[in-house]
């Protein structure tokens, strides 16, 4: 179906990017091959880095004309296999295209090439009085991985996700020509949102090789609350109740004693008051000391009074802050860390269900044997919940992935849930988003993808089959 790298496909990439920045073979880096999810794997034939944009035209140009399949590759950070080149060919990095070209202070825009890192981006902006505010807990993901995933994050609740802060795009399209969506304007009703379908395509309608970021003036205050509840019902029944209360919260976390472990074990230290079962961390932001005691006492007020919280405990200083947000911070890595394997279930659901969704994950995991570990934002109804393989045999594991990520998806559709929140489908969920958006929406993005990518050179295998 695809043609096989051959010495002269080298020497048309040597001379393109030149012969420093194309590996091949051994030469070629063994974590290449998967990303954070680490169990899809494949080898590309050839690593190719590239450090600006016409290259990618050349390379696109010249792969579209001998039907070579291209993977686009950000930092790797990617947990639904996105970025593995499943057919081989070309891996695409994008790593060293990394540079910040322009902020513009009245317009409020800043561009950038898509490797550079979001932890670089919010120093930049931070330094010069703004906020890039979409905060994906992965800070050395690059910001064309983030945007390629549409990725959310803890400040979701307040301020949305990517989608909302791109204003506009410059794309390598599969046949290597080169389009500009959007740009520096606030509002747009130009056509087809060509910008926001390239938004979470997950590298399979085109190769972002810049992008116009928003950016608002920076607030200058911020306050997180530990909120202590009697049980996680509680707790997380609390949550449209506080985000319909008059102040919106940035973040609202949830954490379960059992979830905290892991990251207490992992991390080493407690964080300040751990003797609850379940907690909200909520955070707010704004500009002056006066708007912050007045919104951290109506919310203190609201949480014991009417919502049965035990207690509000401030999170202001830099060091509780450090321990409370490194706590969540760390529930991947630490469950990560807890096992042999893990598989992740990523759905979004209403925020009213959570509780019964998270119930329903109990008892499958005893009916399963499996441990189901979870966290998530509970403001935004995004869930992480782990299968964690531990002694299981491979057999034994497949079964239980199978049986459990049925029933998971099957009662998430039924509740009003989505299958992904932010990761994406990438190669791992492919056959759920199938089930839940029927043979309509697979037709149309099927279409999509034939007319952006007619020989199926650019990521095939993600999102459809
Ligand atoms: C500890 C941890 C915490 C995380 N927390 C969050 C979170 O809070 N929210 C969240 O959304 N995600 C989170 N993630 C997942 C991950 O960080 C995001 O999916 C991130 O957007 C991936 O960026 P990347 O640069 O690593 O992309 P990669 O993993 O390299 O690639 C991801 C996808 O983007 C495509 N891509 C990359 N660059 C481009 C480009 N320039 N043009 C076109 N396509 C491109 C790839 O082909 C692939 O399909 C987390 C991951 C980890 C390990």
């Amino acid at each position: 179906m695809y043609t096989k790298i051959r010495n002269r496909d080298l020497k048309v990439f040597e001379d393109i990017v030149g012969a420093a920045h194309v590996h091949v073979g051994a030469a070629i880096d063994a974590d290449l091959a998967h990303d954070e999810l680490g169990t899809v794997a494949a080898q590309p034939e050839v690593h190719l880095v590239v450090t600006d944009k016409h290259q990618i035209e050349a390379i696109m140009t010249h792969c579209n004309q001998e039907k070579i399949p291209v993977t686009v590759r950000g930092s790797g950070t990617g947990l639904v296999g996105a970025c593995v080149p499943i057919h081989g060919g070309v891996l695409l990095d994008m790593s060293k295209l990394n540079k910040i070209i322009e902020l513009d202070p009245l317009n409020m825009t800043l561009r950038v090439e898509p490797g550079v890192l979001l932890m670089d981006i919010a120093e930049y902006v931070e330094k010069q009085g703004f906020l890039y505010a979409p905060d994906p807990g992965e800070k050395s993901a690059t910001i064309g991985g983030n945007i390629a995933t549409n990725a959310g994050g803890m400040r979701a609740v307040k301020y949305g996700v990517t989608r909302d802060w791109v204003r506009g795009l410059e794309v390598v399209l599969p046949s290597g020509e080169r389009i500009v969506t959007g740009g520096k304007v606030v509002k747009n009703s130009t056509g087809y949102a060509i910008k926001d379908l390239i938004i979470g395509s997950e590298g399979t309608l085109g190769i972002i090789v810049e992008a116009t970021l928003k950016l608002i003036p920076l607030p200058n205050k911020s306050v997180s609350l530990l909120v202590p509840f009697d049980s996680r019902e509680q707790a997380i029944d609390a949550v449209p109740k506080i985000i319909a209360n008059h102040a919106l919260p940035t973040a609202v976390e949830f954490l379960e004693k059992d979830s905290l472990a892991f990251s207490e074990e992992f991390l080493g230290k407690q964080i300040p008051h751990a003797d609850y079962p379940a907690y909200l961390l909520l955070s707010y932001d704004g500009n002056s000391d006066q708007q912050m005691e007045d919104d951290v006492n109506a919310i203190s007020s609201f949480c014991i009074d009417e919502l049965g919280a035990i207690d509000v405990y401030l999170v202001d200083t830099d060091e509780r802050k450090q321990s409370v947000w490194s706590a969540r911070g760390a529930f991947l890595e630490a469950i990560k860390s807890s096992t042999t394997e893990i598989d992740e279930c990523d759905v979004v659901l209403p925020r009213v269900h959570i509780n019964e969704f998270l119930k329903f994950t109990k008892n499958l995991s005893r009916e399963l044997g499996v441990r189901i570990p979870y966290f998530g934002h509970a403001g935004d109804g995004n869930l992480h919940i782990y299968f964690c393989r531990d002694e299981l045999s491979e057999q034994k594991w497949q079964k239980a992935l199978e049986i459990g990520f049925d029933k998971m998806y099957d009662k998430a559709f039924e509740l009003g849930g989505l299958v992904s929140g932010e990761h994406g489908i990438g190669y791992a969920k492919k056959a759920y988003m199938e089930r839940q958006v029927g043979p309509a929406q697979m037709t149309l993005m099927r279409g999509i993808k034939q007319v952006f990518d007619p020989n199926n050179i650019l990521n095939p295998g993600k999102i459809l089959s």
